[in-house]
């Protein structure tokens, strides 16, 4: 048994993907975030840096002669979480196993996008081309992913699971155009919380400090600095109602949720390494155990025998320091 759980990041930028000599120190991937809770690895969402995290995983699997089941989850379908999908070499392998859930109208949405992202027009492999073994469906707020002895699957109600089950809730936010899934991975009494693409409100996004309270890594968007978002910055428009937050605004939530650290993600695609490293300078001012996200980033939480039910106890001693 793996004693840890593990969060690596293969893609940090939003938006589009920025290669170059200006973003080599934070990369130029768009977002995807690997969790490995016991050897079960859950996919956040598949923006380009989802293109590396197979190739790894291709290889983990030649070198340990056996199939993948992997578990991808979707925040929602803009392009920057969807693009690299097709590219992702472990979905065209026979022998894998991929459940995929996401947001969606019905619970065919999230398959019916995906083969539209892939139409003959547009690509040309088809989803059906992509031949793992593939469970694809839209769920609700309500429900709970989980993965325990039974394997992955969707349930109404996260109690009486066994110990070891990782159970990821879901939180639907209306802080982005469209919606989109917030979710908060929890597997013995370590927790994260994946909150790209949202934007921050005045007096704190309340329902997400909520879902947020005590997990110990939140991983929150903060594309624009303060002069980009107000539109003080020479060149770029305002993108207030962008559906994206400042690190600031990143930093009220996990101050109000009392996170045990927090990530700052999904860079703007036009900020140089400098800019994305004076955005982190800014939030450890506020919130001093931030620091921003880059590929290649591991973080790992050691597991605690503190009982699942003392977990929301734990997480107390973070202080939100005031900028004035
Ligand atoms: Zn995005
Ligand atoms: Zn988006």
């Amino acid at each position: 048994m793996n004693e840890e759980l593990k969060i690596k990041f293969w893609g940090v930028r939003g938006s589009y993907p920025a290669p170059g000599a200006e973003t080599v120190k934070y990369g130029g991937n768009t977002s995807c975030v690997e969790i490995n809770a016991g050897g079960r690895t859950i996919i956040l969402d598949a923006g380009t840096g989802i293109i590396p995290l197979g190739r790894e995983l291709a290889r983990r699997a030649i070198q340990e002669k056996r199939g993948l089941n992997l578990l991808l989850l979707f925040s929602h379908l803009h392009h920057d979480h969807t693009q690299g999908f097709p590219f992702f070499t472990p979905a065209y392998f026979p022998n894998t196993r991929l459940h995929i859930f996401g947001p969606g109208g019905t619970p065919e949405t999230l398959k019916h996008v995906l083969e539209h992202n892939q139409t003959a027009e547009t690509f040309p492999l088809s989803l059906r081309d992509m031949s793992a073994a593939k469970t694809i469906e839209s769920v609700r707020e309500s429900q709970v992913i989980v993965w325990d002895e039974e394997n992955v699957r969707v349930v109404e109600s996260g109690s009486g699971l066994s110990p070891d089950a990782v159970v990821i809730r879901i939180h639907k936010s209306h802080a982005h155009p469209g919606g989109v899934f917030v979710y908060r991975i929890t597997w013995r009494g370590r927790s994260v919380v994946y909150a790209t693409d949202t934007e921050g409100y005045v007096g704190v996004d309340r329902r997400l400090a909520a879902f947020a309270r005590n997990a110990d890594v939140l991983i929150h968007d903060a594309q624009y600095c303060e002069e980009h978002y107000r539109g003080q910055l020479a060149g770029f428009p305002s993108t207030q109602g962008f559906g994206h937050s400042t690190a600031a605004m990143a930093c009220e939530v996990a101050a109000s949720a009392a996170t045990g650290e927090l990530v700052l993600f999904h860079h703007d695609p036009a900020y140089a390494d400098s800019f994305v490293a004076a955005q982190e300078a800014a939030a450890q001012k506020l919130f001093p155990k931030s620091r921003a996200a880059h590929e290649g980033m591991e973080i790992k939480l050691p597991l605690t025998p503190i009982p699942l039910s003392m977990e929301g106890e734990r997480r107390m001693d973070v202080k939100y320091v005031k900028n004035d």
